[in-house]
């Protein structure tokens, strides 16, 4: 039996639960199970059980388990990537399937070779006061379905590093990848440190509802963070809250358009659009508007988009229905305010899958429902600018502030526009380009909170002074 086969069969029901669809092909692909808010409360008694044993063991330890972990989803590389590739819909190649698999990978060994030592915060002859990191407990990590491995490897490596015990929630549209990628973790992890249920929304607000789960780390919609919390001011729980983005890029008048087009069309297409810091509007100068489209729509035109199982794709179906209908709404609105279609724009929609395909639309209205809406798909609003200040206020009058970009061949130039700009991480010349090493998080209410590298682990401790 082929490992993709293996796996599957190690994380799907053979009857009842849910079944699963390829968003590209309609096909069957296996039924998940679907547990109760009963099961939640055992995930959440076996984490409490384990934890203990875990923050016992030495910081050594915990990171030889990390780096195992890293082995294994390495080892089972190709048939994770293909799980993912037929449930989430993107393709194999591209920055899709293959590179989050080998991503899981990367997160893992950063925040197992990155130190967290206890600080001295002040040692001047009558006060001595150290800072310690201390493990919180039980984590609940829940999850959306656009990158449902990664985003679950961010939640879930740095909460083990720091000693903590694990109950995780996949998306609903991704639960198999969400199990998949757990069933790899725990084939090296003690029984009860990390704990996946499989279910809807009800599961996670029971996850964040427990007076026994000390932290939430949460990425997805704006409007389900809002819920969090509210619905976790019972217990004053601690919130990491990665929250949806409408992220801008600003060209300026002095790019070599043919230069950045490549990246520019990667930033706001990657995953298929489906990528919370993807560029999502793109402001440009007018001096050069024509050009930047015109090269935009070249490189657009190019990448071939179907099966991700397909080799040759790198542009995949959105992973579900109610994205499609999003995605075909926004676009609407676009072309009945009369702006321009460069490409696109055109669902065949006697086609089999949630293929939309690539779209660019110019000469838009900058208050368009594309351009202040979150589209989270394969549609790109282009605004053309002529006064820059006007730019920058475009771009930080939305409530969501998560990333942006700013593109310019004068570098002093660029930096001096970025901290103009409201949002967690500015790009200069490249667009959603993260870091295992780098912290990543939201401003306004893109969400609050940071991941990876030193301030990931410490958002996933307890901070504790000794002093005296
Ligand atoms: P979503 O909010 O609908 O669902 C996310 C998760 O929350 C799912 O597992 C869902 O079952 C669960 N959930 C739903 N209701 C809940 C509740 N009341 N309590 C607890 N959990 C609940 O989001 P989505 O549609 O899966 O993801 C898309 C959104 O996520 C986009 O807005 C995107 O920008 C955002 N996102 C943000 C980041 C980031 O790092 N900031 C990363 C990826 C996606």
């Amino acid at each position: 039996m082929s490992r993709y086969n293996e796996l599957l069969q190690a994380i799907t029901v053979r009857e009842g639960g849910r079944e699963v669809h390829d968003p590209a092909t309609g096909e069957l692909i296996g039924r998940v199970p679907v547990q109760s808010a009963a099961d939640v409360d055992a995930a959440i008694d076996r984490a409490r059980a384990a934890q203990p044993a875990w923050a016992a063991l030495s910081d050594e330890e915990r990171v030889g388990h990390l780096n195992r972990i890293a082995d294994a989803i390495e080892a089972n590389a190709e048939a994770l990537a293909e799980l993912l590739s037929r449930e989430q819909g993107k393709p194999l190649n591209g920055p899709n399937a293959r590179f989050e698999v080998s991503a899981c990978a990367a997160w893992t060994r950063v925040p197992a070779a990155t130190p967290l030592p206890v600080e001295v915060v002040i040692d001047d002859g009558e006060t001595y006061a150290e800072m310690h990191y201390r493990p919180l407990g039980v984590v609940g990590a829940i999850t959306p379905w656009n990158w449902p491995m990664m985003i679950a490897i961010w939640q879930i490596i740095p909460a083990l590093r720091m000693g903590n015990a694990v109950v995780q929630k996949p998306s609903e549209y991704t639960t198999l990848s969400g199990l998949a990628l757990a069933h790899v973790v725990n084939t090296v992890l003690p029984d009860g440190v990390l704990n996946v249920v499989a279910g809807g929304g009800d599961l996670g607000s029971r996850i964040v509802e427990s007076d026994l789960v000390e932290k939430i780390m949460f990425t997805g919609s704006t409007r389900t963070g809002k819920k969090i919390i509210e619905a976790s001011s019972g217990s004053i729980k601690r919130l990491t809250l990665e929250l949806g983005g409408n992220d801008a890029g600003i060209v300026l008048d002095d790019v070599d358009p043919e230069a950045i087009a490549e990246d520019l069309f990667w930033g706001a297409f990657i995953n298929t659009g489906q990528t919370c810091a993807a560029l999502k509007r793109l402001y440009v100068a007018d001096a050069i508007y024509d050009s930047v489209v015109s090269a935009l729509a070249e490189v657009a035109a190019r990448m071939p988009m179907g099966n991700g199982l397909d080799e040759e794709n790198v542009l995949g179906p959105l992973q579900n229905d109610m994205q499609f209908e999003i995605v075909d709404r926004l676009v609407a609105s676009a072309k009945a305010s009369g702006a321009r279609v460069v490409l696109g724009g055109d669902p065949d929609r006697d086609a089999v899958g949630y293929f939309y395909p690539t779209t660019l639309i110019a000469d838009i209205d900058p208050h368009n429902d594309l351009v202040v809406e979150e589209q989270f798909g394969p549609a790109l609003p282009i605004v053309r600018y002529t006064d820059l200040d006007e730019a920058v206020r475009l771009a930080n009058e939305l409530d969501a502030g998560l990333g942006a970009s700013v593109w310019s061949s004068d570098r002093e130039r660029a930096r001096e526009l970025a901290a103009r700009i409201q949002a967690g991480t500015v790009w200069i010349n490249s667009h959603g380009t993260i870091n295992p090493f780098v912290p990543f998080g939201g401003a306004k209410q893109s969400g609050y909170g940071l991941e990876f590298g030193v301030a990931g682990l410490k958002s996933v401790a307890q901070p504790q002074i000794i002093q005296g």
